[in-house]
């Protein structure tokens, strides 16, 4: 598998599986799935209700720790650096694991920064191996950069066709963060699994949609964890790495872009409000 290296020196695969909305009764089946599969990168989080599953199916697996990659996230209602190392170790309990290979704060919002200090001693610890954010627009991410020692290894955003993030992408370069795409399909909005231009590239390979989608993702460095509960899509998206799409394809792919979210805005008042009250049990 491909990697990207991040600001730890650590190798990312830049291709895994990701595990929202897959209820907790289904989820132990789909990373068993994903893992047989060939995925070796799970992105889970204490959100998604499901890291108990998830840590059944690694742990039924017999891989080598070593040869996995397991992300999961801190939700907004674990603030301050006592309820976050609380919550860390609920995670990894969950998960059956020593250590997490990234830790990410889930939401920018509410008390972030303690959030923030919590897991740079993770980090030191050695219990998180990298630590990273979701969902962070340009200004937060610069202002944790500046005023807390660790540059989050990662940041997990939305990306797809739809919304490129490429100028974003550049500068998160610049600062050593490594860009991760959430939603790589846009979760089929905008009817991405049946847009012209995608299926005229995807024809021109023999491939499909999903397949191009993920090529042109990772062929930009961007790191991809795709969703699916099928096994032989699971097997479809993680074969993207053999070809290669010309110039033209990319630019063709590159004017697709509308700039907004297919989803919603992480800054919308009633979202942040919606998001920062949510508690997950
Ligand atoms: P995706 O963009 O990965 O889309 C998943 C959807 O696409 C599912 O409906 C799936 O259906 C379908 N699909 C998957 N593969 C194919 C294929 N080859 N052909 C046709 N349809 C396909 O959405 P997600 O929101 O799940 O994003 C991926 C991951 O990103 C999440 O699982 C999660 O780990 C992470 N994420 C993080 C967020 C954050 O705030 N940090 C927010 C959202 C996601 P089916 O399962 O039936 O195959």
């Amino acid at each position: 598998m491909q990697t990207v290296t991040l600001n730890t020196g650590a190798p990312m695969p830049i291709l895994g599986f990701g595990v929202f909305q897959i209820d907790d009764a289904a989820t132990e089946r789909a990373v068993t799935d994903a893992l047989a599969a060939g995925y070796r990168l799970i992105d889970t989080a204490a959100a998604y209700r499901n890291e108990a599953a998830v840590g059944r199916a690694i742990a039924a697996s017999g891989i080598p720790r070593e040869e996995l990659f397991i992300t999961t996230k801190l939700w907004v209602q674990d603030p301050g650096e006592d309820n976050t190392l609380r919550a860390f170790d609920a995670s990894a309990e969950l998960l059956g694991l020593e250590y997490l290979d990234l830790y990410l704060i889930h939401q920018p919002f509410g008390d972030y920064y303690a959030q923030w200090r919590a897991m740079q001693q993770l980090h030191h610890e050695g219990r998180a191996r990298a630590i990273g954010v979701s969902n962070f627009p340009a200004d937060r991410l610069v202002d944790l950069i500046v005023h807390n020692e660790i540059t989050p290894a990662v940041n997990q955003i939305e990306t797809h066709p739809f919304l490129q993030q490429t100028a974003y992408q550049a500068r998160m370069a610049d600062l050593g963060v490594q860009i991760q795409s959430w939603g790589p399909f846009a979760e089929g909005r905008n009817n991405l699994f049946t847009d012209p231009t995608l299926t005229a590239v995807a024809e021109q390979h023999g491939r499909t949609v999903a397949q191009v989608v993920l090529r042109w993702l990772t062929q930009r460095g961007v790191v991809v964890i795709p969703k699916s509960v099928r096994p032989e899509r699971m097997v479809e998206n993680l074969d993207v790495l053999d070809f290669a799409l010309n110039e033209d394809q990319m630019a063709r792919i590159a004017a697709l872009d509308l700039g907004v979210s297919q989803f919603f805005d992480h800054r919308d008042p009633d979202m942040v409000r919606a998001l920062g009250s949510r508690r997950i049990g």
